[in-house]
């Protein structure tokens, strides 16, 4: 027979969001429980905010060499010894890891359950375990924060073409020769240019405006920036096909004044990001969703009036500080019925 449990509050993604609430609830004595189905601390932890920041750690050091001549500092070149480079990530995250793992939060008096969550009804989640058996969650209030994964578009060639994502990225030993990279964004661009720092040749590709949703005068001074260091950015030019050619990838790509081939060692898609909503059972508990995320109103809550939706599926922006400050409204709205709407310095 199935465990039930019946905790006041239900998380459902251990994250940014989903580790803020189950924090905060157990701080005032809350009985909570907090389902992940991968690594403790999600995306920003493992395949996000700290890896790449890391990197970029790195690259800026890499920065500061290549530039010391103009202050008056000999260094007789340098080498990047990407491996190491690899391994310093690696243990930044390891480093962060304690903070957000389920000992951590059993201690404070979290039930962490390790597998993926799924709505049976509008006031049941259950869970499958690895072993087999299934656990039944029947909690007064459920959080979904169970974030967001890379979304690929459709690109004729790139099932059968090596190419990597954030959630692969940050595994490469070795310093890619030629990294093209597709989509212009924030994402795409801080790992361009920490890329050329440490020595790759790097190309961006965009399909429209480079940091189209940026104040244009500061997109300006970031563009301006990277084409100063070398980053190669083609704007305007979609993506037709990729195909791999031995170890090489090719690109081709169309623009006003046709196609061209761009041939690198690696491709890195950075082309958005699409909302952790499938598989979660939303029509059986009565959630909306669109293809931007789970809707919710301005106080976080979903057409199911028991669940809150935070963080990066419930479609807004998506950043780390944002699912921090969803997790402190939903806090103070479902532990003390404060109302929810506040303005982001509250
Ligand atoms: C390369 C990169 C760099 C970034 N840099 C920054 C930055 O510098 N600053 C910043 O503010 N933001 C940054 N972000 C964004 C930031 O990582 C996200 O906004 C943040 O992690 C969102 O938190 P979240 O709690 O919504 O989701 P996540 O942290 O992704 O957590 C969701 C969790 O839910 C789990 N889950 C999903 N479905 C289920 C299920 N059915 N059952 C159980 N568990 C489930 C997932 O395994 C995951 O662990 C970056 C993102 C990327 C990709």
């Amino acid at each position: 027979m199935a465990e039930i449990l019946t905790p006041d509050i239900c998380v459902i993604g251990a994250g940014s969001g989903g580790l803020t609430v189950a924090a905060a609830a157990a701080a005032f004595g809350v009985p909570v429980v907090l389902i992940e189905k991968g690594k403790m601390g999600g995306d920003c932890l493992n395949t996000g905010c700290v890896p790449s920041k890391s990197l970029i750690a790195a690259a800026k050091h890499a920065r500061a060499i290549a530039r010391a001549k103009i202050f008056g500092v000999a260094a007789r070149g340098f080498e990047v010894d990407f491996a190491r480079v690899h391994d310093h990530i690696h243990e930044v995250i390891a480093a962060i890891a304690p903070n957000d793992s389920r000992e951590r939060f059993a201690a404070l008096g979290v039930r962490v359950i390790e597998g993926a969550a799924r709505f049976r009804d509008a006031r049941t989640v259950t869970v499958l375990q690895s072993c087999g058996d299934e656990i039944e969650i029947k909690a007064r209030r459920f959080v979904i924060a169970t974030g967001s994964s890379p979304s690929l578009p459709p690109i004729p060639g790139l099932q059968a073409t090596a190419h990597l994502t954030n959630e692969t990225v940050f595994d490469l030993a070795t310093r890619p020769e030629h990294l093209i990279v597709v989509g212009a964004g924030p994402l795409g661009l801080e790992l361009a240019q920490a890329f050329r720092r440490l020595g790759s040749a790097v190309t961006v590709l965009e399909a429209g405006e480079p940091l189209a949703r940026e104040d244009p005068e500061c997109a300006g001074v970031v563009l301006e920036a990277l084409a100063r260091e070398g980053v190669e950015l083609r704007a305007g030019v979609a993506v037709a096909r990729v195909e791999q050619a031995d170890a090489k990838v090719k690109v081709v790509v169309r623009g006003e004044r046709g196609e061209d081939t761009i041939t690198g060692s690696h491709l890195l898609l950075a082309t958005g990001r699409r909302a952790n909503a499938d598989g979660l059972g939303l029509e059986q508990a009565g959630i909306r969703h669109d293809g931007a995320g789970i809707l919710v109103d301005k106080g976080l809550k979903t057409a199911n009036r028991r669940v809150y939706a935070i963080g990066d599926v419930a479609g807004g922006g998506q950043f780390t500080h944002l699912a921090n400050h969803h997790a402190g409204l939903v806090v103070r709205n479902a532990l003390f019925r404060l109302p929810p709407s506040l303005p982001m310095s509250a």
